[in-house]
């Protein structure tokens, strides 16, 4: 089976010599890459149409790292998801731990980003993790259960969840196989118990957390991931490369 190997770039590259020596390493790279998986990358906003247009030679898709929940007017600093599909981009992460944390991101604002993103055809990366207070199991429970409920079995479908433990976010340090693989099974029966087994079987469940190419192999396709979100590693598109061959 096909994996979803997605770079998130975060807020970094925070100047034009930054960005074009990350993209002109990532075109050397990336142009003689084969792999049957699928690559993404996610950059900073304000370089989305740069690395879609810089980065067309590749066989890499462009995502972006968050989207508003309205698709054009009065909402200052906001980016509709559309001008992120007009651009080209085919991705979007919504819900990471750090925009639940910094931006205090609820999962009703989730709910609804995600349902402007599904209109205008951008396939919504969905992350969840457990955060603060209460048990891994119920916060990972109530994210799930916030899009099952509020999404169909064919939209549902064209959603992708990233099960991220916010500890192993930055931090070099990973759950076991065993943990990870445990918690893809319980996102999957959570999706199971409202739209059937095999929606919860169709629906793809990314890993991510300090994911680098030693331990890629191990943590994703050992876990059954459907693939792997990656953030620091990306940053390198070397060793972002290197992690898509590892799995190939
Ligand atoms: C992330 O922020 O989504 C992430 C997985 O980061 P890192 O790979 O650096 O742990």
């Amino acid at each position: 089976m096909q994996k979803l190997i997605v770079g998130n770039l975060k807020m970094n590259m925070e100047n034009l010599s930054q960005r074009d020596s990350y993209c002109k390493e990532f075109i050397e790279e990336f142009s003689t890459l084969k792999t049957q998986n699928h690559a993404v990358v996610c950059p900073p906003m304000i370089y989305l149409e740069y690395f879609y247009k810089t980065l067309k030679k590749t066989n890499v898709a462009i995502g972006a790292q968050d989207c508003f929940w309205e698709l054009y007017g009065s909402y200052t600093g906001n980016t509709s998801p559309k001008s992120i599909k007009s651009i080209g981009a085919q991705f979007v992460i919504i819900g990471h731990s750090e925009r639940r944390s910094y931006n205090h991101e609820t999962n009703e604002d989730i709910v609804k980003k995600v349902a402007m993103a599904l209109r205008v055809d951008l396939m919504p990366i969905v992350c969840v993790g457990y955060m603060t207070g209460g048990e891994e199991m119920d916060n990972i429970k109530s994210q799930v259960e916030a899009i099952t409920q509020n999404f169909t079995l064919e939209e549902l479908e064209g959603i992708i969840f990233a099960y991220e433990p916010v500890w192993a976010i930055g931090s070099g340090k990973t759950p076991t196989t065993d943990e990870i693989h445990t918690m893809v099974m319980y996102i999957r029966s959570v999706i199971a118990s409202s739209h059937g087994k095999e929606c919860a079987e169709n629906v793809g469940i990314l890993y991510g957390g300090s994911v680098v190419a030693e331990n890629v192999t191990e943590l994703c396709t050992n876990a059954y991931a459907d693939g792997v979100l990656v953030g620091g590693a990306s940053l390198s598109p070397r060793k972002f490369a290197q992690i898509i061959r590892m799995l190939n």
